[in-house]
């Protein structure tokens, strides 16, 4: 029994390392080869789609460093 549940550990810490280590990758090639393709100009669903799924990552993130730039930048 405490060899089954040393090996279940080991699984699961070095399942947990993989996944850490592999996260930025697949996060990467997903975000870069399939956000950012253009929907078609001509398909408002598409468009709404594409800026619902992806579009909006990109405005939180302008928005949230621009509130810690005006927070850390007191000299305004
Ligand atoms: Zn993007």
């Amino acid at each position: 029994m405490l060899h089954h549940n040393f090996t279940i550990g080991i699984l699961v810490i070095s399942s947990t390392i993989l996944g850490l280590l592999l996260w930025p990758l697949i996060e990467y090639t997903i975000h870069r080869w399939l956000f950012h393709l253009q929907p078609p100009d001509n398909s408002p669903l598409l468009i709404t789609l594409h800026f619902g799924i992806h579009g909006l990552h990109h405005k939180v993130c302008v928005i949230l460093s621009q509130s810690l730039a005006n927070i850390v930048n007191t000299d305004k």
